[in-house]
């Protein structure tokens, strides 16, 4: 095993950052109270708790009694789309994309079998949706929920989605958008965008596993999913995660500060390792809109071999990417996102994901440049495939 660890996989997961890990700190300790007691030892825990709140609803622009929190993004998608779904019934018709992460296709598919109408979007060769699509879909008038995500976890494709919201708008549909990649990465303002419901998770941006945001629109109607105490309004019962809470409001106030100077880095760092792999590593391809991609994601095929292989040598040297998404790992199947771009057979399986987040350095980057070429070369002289041999074949 390496030494050196290079992690290169930020949009899987990303490290708790050193400030964050210190705000929570009090809260395993001293400050224990529930904020719902009566007594001001609880109270105490209750004011900060608002405070969270309040740093949370600055990072979006919206209101404080707009944000819940949650366990995770996988809630926040589950408890919108279900609870929408709930609260406006059975003639909603469901519009997403086919590059959604599972925590949105799934229950959009568990409502489909729930007798739902539900429609996947296409995108094209680049991930790009197609906005007429999604105004032909809401023509037929009636009520729908849109669940568009703001920008893929495996191609970093950021969608239009304020053009998005302007068309659900002129159609009365109820927008929820996964903007959990989005995070610390573009600037969110849903008085700017007015989607009705956003999901965020904090592990994706340097607040640990286990919390998650669920902004709502006011006005915004659903059936909540936890139902018991009068917990975050009654619209998400169980005493508040105030250490992870508190974790996860420090790390909207270290993005909002943050963003301005680090996008731009993080798409330099990116720019140099895209330039300097297509440079050394013939056959390969950029997946994804070059155009409107998310600062530090990067997604590759390297045709003709197989990108658990090359993921499977870089951990030996201690560099962390991934394939397809890491919730989908553990299948060889290629993956959903980059299959519904209509990526030819010959590179819809080499393909590897590299990103970055605010911890790594140029100097990381020219390490991945100098042993990402010898492991695709090697591999490639195993590999019974190679040019002249591209097959017209689409999966
Ligand atoms: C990671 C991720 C999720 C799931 O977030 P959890 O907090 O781990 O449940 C949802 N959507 C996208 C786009 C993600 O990248």
């Amino acid at each position: 095993m390496n030494t050196r660890i290079v992690y290169f996989d930020n949009n899987a997961t990303t490290a708790v950052a050193p400030e964050v890990r210190e705000a929570m700190m009090p809260y395993f300790g001293p400050l224990y109270g529930n904020p719902s007691s009566m007594h001001a030892f609880g109270g105490q825990v209750a004011h900060h708790l608002n405070a969270a709140r309040e740093e949370v609803a600055a990072f979006l622009n919206a209101e404080p009694d707009e944000i819940i929190f949650t366990s995770c993004a996988t809630e926040s998608d589950n408890t919108a789309l279900r609870g929408a779904a709930a609260f406006l019934g059975r003639n909603t018709k469901i519009i997403t994309t086919k590059v959604e992460h599972p925590a949105v296709l799934q229950p959009c598919r568990f409502l489909k079998a729930q007798g739902y109408e539900v429609v996947e979007l296409g995108v094209d060769s680049k991930g790009r949706l197609d906005l007429a699509e999604l105004e032909s879909e809401l023509r037929g008038g009636g009520g729908a929920i849109v669940s568009v995500m703001w920008a893929n976890n495996e191609t970093g494709v950021v969608f239009p989605i304020e053009k998005v919201a302007q068309i659900c708008k002129e159609h009365g549909a109820v927008l929820h958008t996964d903007a959990v990649q989005v995070a610390g990465k573009i600037p969110v303002d849903v008085k700017k965008v007015p989607v009705d419901m956003l999901a965020m998770s904090g592990h994706k941006f340097h607040a640990p596993k286990g919390i998650g945001i669920l902004y709502v629109r006011r006005g915004t109607k659903f059936k909540p999913f936890m139902l018991g105490g009068h917990q975050e309004r009654g619209r998400r019962a169980g005493t508040e995660n105030v250490p992870y809470i508190i974790g996860l409001a420090k790390a909207c106030e270290l993005a909002r500060k943050g963003m301005a100077e680090e996008a731009p880095r993080l798409a330099a760092m990116r720019d140099r390792l895209e330039a300097g792999l297509l440079a050394a590593c013939p056959d390969t391809i950029v997946n994804g809109d070059r155009e409107n991609r998310l600062p530090g994601t990067l997604n590759l095929s390297f045709k003709y071999i197989e990108g658990e292989a090359i993921a499977y040598h870089l951990s030996d040297l201690g560099i962390c990417v991934s394939t397809g998404s890491a919730c989908a790992s553990g299948s060889l199947d290629p993956s959903h996102v980059i299959r519904a771009m209509g990526v030819p057979f010959v590179a819809v399986h080499g393909s590897v994901r590299f990103s970055l987040s605010r911890y790594n350095t140029m100097d990381e980057v020219d390490y991945v440049l100098e042993n990402v070429p010898p492991v695709i070369k090697r591999l490639r002289e195993l590999s019974p495939f190679g040019p002249g041999q591209d097959v017209t074949t689409y999966e």
